[in-house]
């Protein structure tokens, strides 16, 4: 037995988080006891000024672009060609790729991130090691090997037929219902054929897996869609291929018109919300209120490399600036409380929130019975005298607060 005291962060079924001072028992990498009142300082790891929080969950990263982060000025399209492909290149060197899998494994659990919804590269091969080395390591999420059949370099493309045979390969030995399992994973409309979209959507169907691809990002991007899909739009090119499903992850989702919300809305689909991303490459800002308000399932994503932040936190704290933005802009002023999450929502969104949309009843939860991914938080600030401590934890924080990184009961980070 494991045991952790400090401020409990308790998710509340409105969609904030509060906090609450206990101790949470862990054994055989579950949470086996919670229980509220005086924090003494025996416990094995926090103490009363220590924050116990879920961890993170990235529902939007990117594993081979953890080295290509900061390589600003570009939009997105110019950025993919000269920046991204030749950086997702290298993975077709396996050693190389399985030494940087490592490398951005340490530096999620040392950002406090446990869940993550990921892409690797077209490498059958690469995706495997990563998956592998996740379900090692004890991550929970999705990793999915990346389809593309055109408009990239050719040693990025693989035919139709052997994308659907390798990521059939990687949902047997990666099934859907394990904690780290394989996803069905079309880059975008634009480097896909029609085909291998389809061939995408009845493979996730015969599985039930989780899709992810991008959906929507710049303007750019879905002029180049309508033309090459006969004046569709963007939705209804993945409507067209079953790939809207309540269990599929589309990224961004900026320029979206009513229509298209309404059917994502029927559909169930979710958008991970990467609003560093969005900045960095000037793709546009996402508006929140609006995709909420239509009933749309929304996630938080870091969207590393366009995203800059490997910290769900701070990506939390983006999420709160973007809707400032979009509010000032509209009008609305930057009081405006519907509008405008606090800081208390965007703690619930990078942890209870993104797994209540992923439907992961497993994780992102302090409660008994849930997986023991958990975070044990020292900040070196009176936070608990302000008069919104997480308010003041998210906008002041600081990575090397976070002091144990616990997978499954078992400590995967200590900063000590
Ligand atoms: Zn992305």
């Amino acid at each position: 037995m494991i045991t952790l005291g400090g401020q409990i962060l308790q998710s509340e079924p409105e969609g904030y988080a509060t906090i609450r001072p206990g101790v949470v028992e862990i054994a055989e990498g579950r949470i086996v006891g919670v229980e509220f009142g005086q924090v003494s300082n025996r416990v094995d790891h926090g103490g009363p000024d220590a924050l116990i929080c879920p961890g993170f969950i990235d529902t939007h990263l990117h594993l081979p672009q953890f080295d290509s982060i900061g390589a600003a000025g570009m939009r997105l399209l110019p950025w993919l060609k000269d920046v991204i492909f030749p950086a997702e290149q290298r993975w077709n060197d396996l050693d190389f790729a399985k030494s940087m899998i490592d490398r951005v494994a340490r530096q999620c659990l040392g950002v406090g991130t446990t869940g993550v919804c990921a892409y690797a590269t077209v490498n059958h091969e690469a995706t495997i090691a990563a998956l592998t080395a996740f379900r090692d390591i004890g991550f929970r999420g999705v990793i999915g090997q990346v389809m593309m059949d055109r408009d990239a370099p050719p040693p990025l493309l693989r035919p139709r037929g052997q994308l659907i045979d390798e990521v059939s390969r990687t949902l047997d030995q990666f099934p859907p219902d394990r904690p780290m399992a394989a996803a069905v994973t079309p880059r975008f409309a634009l480097s896909c054929s029609e085909a291998l979209l389809e061939d995408a959507g009845r493979l996730a169907a015969s599985y039930d897996a989780i899709v992810q691809t991008h959906l929507a990002e710049t303007v750019a991007e879905c002029d180049a869609v309508g033309k090459r899909f006969g004046g569709r739009d963007y939705v209804n090119v993945y409507a067209c291929a079953a790939l809207l499903t309540p269990r599929s992850i589309l990224g961004h989702g900026i320029h979206l018109d009513s229509q298209s919300q309404d059917r994502l809305a029927r559909c169930g689909s979710i958008i991970a919300h990467c609003p560093t991303a969005n900045s960095f490459l000037g793709s546009g800002t996402m508006n929140r209120h609006s995709h909420l308000s239509h009933g749309i399932p929304l996630t938080l994503g870091s969207d590393i490399g366009a995203g800059f932040e490997r910290s769900m936190v701070r990506v939390g704290r983006a999420m709160i600036e973007a809707a400032m933005r979009i509010s000032l802009a509209a009008g609305h002023g930057v009081d405006d409380q519907v509008r405008i999450p606090s800081a208390a929502e965007a703690w619930h969104q990078i942890t209870a929130g993104n797994a209540a949309a992923l439907r992961w009843n497993d994780v992102g939860r302090i409660a008994v019975d849930q997986r023991a991914d958990l975070l044990v938080i020292r900040p070196d600030i009176a936070w608990l005298d302000s008069r919104q401590p997480l308010a003041t934890l998210m906008f002041a924080w600081d990575d090397r607060w976070i002091e144990t990184t616990i997978l499954e009961g078992r400590v995967r980070f200590c900063s000590a």
